[in-house]
């Protein structure tokens, strides 16, 4: 008989843990997101700035809310806007 206790698949699956949250990415200076237009074909990026959102909003809520330009597709792939990203003591002002 087959197993279904596959060790790979099941690690995979525990990478769902807790989601990032707004409040997490702050600490690191991040304010923006990163989206991807998921639209076909399209892949528009912008960058959303999440200043007025509140800190216990997980990032991965937000994609889906977002409208693109394109053909006002609803649903984009965001994620923290690394390029915001400040290692700690390296940042200048
Ligand atoms: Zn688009």
């Amino acid at each position: 008989m087959m197993s279904r206790d596959d060790p790979t698949r099941r690690s995979f699956e525990r990478y769902t843990g807790p989601p990032m949250t707004l409040g997490n990415m702050r600490p690191n200076r991040i304010h923006s997101l990163d989206a991807w237009c998921l639209a076909r074909g399209c892949n528009r990026h912008s960058v959303v700035d999440v200043n007025a959102l509140p800190d216990d909003v997980p990032v991965p809520s937000i994609g889906p809310r977002l409208r693109c330009a394109c053909i006002g597709h609803l649903g984009a792939d965001a994620r923290p806007n690394r390029s915001e990203y400040r290692a700690p003591g390296m940042g200048r002002r």
